[in-house]
C-alpha cells in the first residue's frame, strides 16, 4: 500500500509541476472510519485496513489531511452546491454506503469521529451478516455489491454505469433491485431524519447516477414513516467527483485561512 501511494503522489505532484503548479497540500478521502486526529484509519472493512496511521505514509511536507470520503462529499456540497442549506444529510455510495451530517454549516463528527455511518444502520435485525460485525445493515441491501447481486450481475469495475444503462433500457430485474435498494435507503434514512430533522437529504456519489430508479421507493418510505412532513431529497450534481472536490477545496480553504503556514513550507 505504502509503495503504491508514494508512486501515485509523486506522479500527481510531477503532473502538477509540469503545468507550472505548486501543490499547496494533500488531502485524502478514505472510505472508512477516520479518527478525530485526522490521520488514523480506524477501520475500513471494505479495504481490510484497521488502526493504520495513514498520514504517516504520506509526505510530511504536503501537510496531509485524511478524512472520510462521505465527509468530503458533503463539504463539496456545502461549499460548491447551489442553494445547499446549512442543515442536511449527504448520503453517498462507492464500495459501501457513507453519510455525513451537516448541522448549521459544520460537519457533525461525533465523539470519536465516526458519525454518519448510515451504511451500518440495521434495516432488518436478523438480516445477512455484515463486515462490521452486525446483521441486516443498510449496506447489505443498498450497497453496490448487494444491488448487483440482486440484479443478477457480478461485481466489478464500472458496474454502476451498467446498472444505470440496464435500468434505462427497461431491464425489470435491475429496476426491481434498485427499487428495493431505495426502500432500504428510505427505511434507514427515516431514522436519521426523525432524529436530526435536516432541511434536505442529498444523494451523492454513485447514488446520484441511480437516483431516477432509487427515488420513487425511497421517497415513498420517507413520506410513509417520517414523523413530521417528508424531508425533500435532492441529487448532487457532483456525483462520484464530490469527495475529490471536497478534498481539494479543503486544501484551498486551509491556505486561505492561514497563508503564512503554507508560505513557510514553500
Ligand atoms: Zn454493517
Amino acid at each position: 500500500m505504502a509503495k503504491d501511494l508514494t508512486a501515485l503522489i509523486s506522479q500527481v505532484v510531477a503532473e502538477a509541476e509540469q503545468q507550472g503548479l505548486w501543490p499547496a497540500g494533500l488531502a485524502v478521502a478514505v472510505p472508512g472510519l477516520i479518527g478525530r486526529d485526522g490521520r488514523t484509519v480506524v477501520r475500513a472493512p471494505n479495504l481490510d485496513w484497521h488502526d493504520t496511521d495513514f498520514a504517516a505514509l504520506l509526505p510530511d511536507e504536503l501537510a496531509p489531511a485524511v478524512d472520510n470520503e462521505a465527509n468530503f462529499g458533503a463539504l463539496a456540497e456545502l461549499w460548491l452546491g447551489e442553494g445547499t442549506p446549512r442543515d442536511f444529510l449527504h448520503v453517498s455510495a462507492e464500495i459501501g454506503i457513507g453519510a455525513a451530517v451537516v448541522v448549521d454549516g459544520r460537519l457533525l463528527r461525533g465523539t470519536r469521529g465516526f458519525a454518519g455511518e448510515l451504511g451500518h444502520v440495521p434495516v432488518e435485525p436478523e438480516g445477512p451478516a455484515c463486515a462490521c460485525g452486525g446483521r441486516g445493515c443498510l449496506e447489505q441491501y443498498a450497497g453496490e455489491e448487494a444491488v448487483l447481486r440482486a440484479a443478477g450481475l457480478e461485481p466489478g469495475e464500472g458496474r454502476v454505469g451498467l446498472l444505470a444503462t440496464r435500468a434505462e433500457a427497461g431491464d425489470e430485474g435491475v429496476r426491481r433491485a434498485l427499487s428495493d435498494a431505495g426502500t432500504a435507503l428510505g427505511i434507514a434514512l427515516t431514522g436519521a431524519v426523525n432524529l436530526l430533522d435536516p432541511e434536505t437529504v442529498v444523494l451523492g456519489g454513485a447514488l446520484a447516477a441511480l437516483a431516477p430508479w432509487l427515488l420513487p421507493s425511497l421517497e415513498a418510505e420517507l413520506a410513509r414513516r417520517t414523523a413530521g412532513p417528508a424531508c425533500p431529497v435532492s441529487v448532487s450534481r457532483f456525483g462520484p467527483e464530490g469527495p475529490l472536490l471536497g478534498a481539494a477545496h479543503a486544501v484551498v480553504r486551509a491556505v486561505l485561512d492561514d497563508p503564512a503556514a503554507v508560505a513557510e513550507r514553500a
